[in-house]
């Protein structure tokens, strides 16, 4: 089935008690047992639901994996994947990665005696030089946030392979519609659901893909034990948003390009920073290893006053974090996503404080640009 197809077909896509056009809410925490001796297929809520099974089986057929699983947000995702490490152990992680995964790496799990390299993944030599007799895992994310750096899937699959690495990787920002790291031999993919695969601004949720089935069960161990699932109503919700996935992330996509190529020729804009434009440094990697740009535009106003002007300005857009939604979110890195950090690890890295971060959504690229263009300093505004 072509992607678009699985969106609607990959998974249960009706109700096998009614014929029903939705999997019903299953809203049961606990499941008679016609055999006390052996449970049927159903027994706890916390061990499986049948709305979080038809998401979970969904999303592994999204990804082209053996197992699918549903967590209570994309962190409760992330960190029950980071429990598959031991204490001693080294996990080698893109130097660009979401601000919570940094944060659990940082203070958590670094509590519990894992060990963390950050490298910056664009460069393959690095990471090679960053394993250790200890490394045990890799985790990449790609287009990375908020600077949008482009890793090598090929390229961080071979070091994988080469030490024995589990190989993780956060594909949020492409969805399975855009980018499917399965493909490329990758053991572990996480989502955060909450964004485009929810995509409406109104559930948070995790989902995580494996591979082989051997990964799937220590996760599914690890779900039913540490318990941060995902709840039938959300799990229900999550699942209405991945069908109409192909047309939100088309119709974002082709505004994002428009919004992107218009901000490049702005005055008042430093840096474009967006795969899908020619000008990105991962342009060619990135149209190799994923089938669109995605909706995410992040852009260096000329110095600090602009874009907090900028984000004063908007009409349209929401001022907030997170992405991914129908509607348009403008968000500033600096205050919002990477608070937690320096602020000189934070310029570091190149989040400076004229960086803002556009989700574009679905209201028509005019509008969008129109509201931009009264927002940003220039010839508009007198
Ligand atoms: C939002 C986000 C997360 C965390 O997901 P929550 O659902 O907010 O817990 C992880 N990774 C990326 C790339 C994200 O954008």
């Amino acid at each position: 089935m072509k992607p678009r197809t699985l969106l609607l077909h990959g998974g249960p896509d009706r109700d096998p008690y009614t014929g029903g056009s939705s999997i019903p809410v299953h809203q049961a925490s606990t499941y008679h047992q016609e055999d006390p001796l052996h449970s049927g297929a159903y027994e706890y809520a916390r061990s499986a639901n049948p709305t979080r099974s038809a998401l979970e089986e969904t999303m592994a057929a999204l990804e082209g994996g053996a197992v699918g699983l549903a967590f209570a947000s994309g962190m409760a995702a992330t960190s029950s994947v980071l429990l598959l490490l031991q204490p001693g152990d080294h996990i080698v992680v893109s130097d660009d990665i979401y601000g919570g995964t940094y944060r659990a790496l940082t203070t958590l799990f670094k509590r519990w005696q894992v060990r963390t390299t950050f490298v910056d993944m664009t460069q393959p030599d690095g990471v090679r030089a960053a394993v250790r007799p200890n490394t045990r895992a890799l985790f990449v994310e790609t287009p990375a946030n908020p600077l949008q750096q482009i890793t090598d899937l090929q390229a961080m699959m071979d070091i994988a392979r080469e030490h024995e690495l589990l190989s993780i990787i956060d594909n949020t920002f492409m969805s399975p519609y855009l980018q499917r790291p399965i493909d490329f031999g990758f053991d572990v993919v996480i989502h955060s659901a909450t964004k485009f695969l929810g995509g409406h601004s109104d559930v948070l949720a995790g989902l995580v893909v494996t591979r082989d089935a051997t990964i799937g069960r220590r996760l599914k161990a690890i779900q039913n034990t540490f318990g941060a699932v995902l709840g039938p109503q959300d799990a229900w919700l999550t699942l209405r948003g991945i069908k109409t996935l192909a047309a939100r992330m088309d119709a974002q996509q082709d505004s994002a390009l428009a919004i992107a190529q218009y901000l490049h020729a702005h005055p008042a804009v430093r840096q474009v920073f967006y795969p899908g434009l020619p000008e990105h440094p991962g342009y060619d990697l990135h149209r190799q290893q994923a089938s669109g740009p995605g909706a995410v535009v992040s852009f260096e106003c000329a110095d600090q006053p602009t874009a907090v002007e900028l984000l004063k300005r908007v009409k349209l857009p929401l001022v907030a974090v997170s992405l991914g939604g129908v509607e348009s979110i403008l968000s500033y890195p600096a205050t919002m996503s990477h608070a937690a950090m320096p602020p000189a690890e934070r310029h570091r890295r190149g989040i400076t404080d004229g960086l803002v971060r556009l989700s574009v959504g679905l209201e028509a690229a005019a509008d969008l640009i129109a509201d931009l263009q009264q927002a940003l300093p220039g010839m508009s505004r007198s």
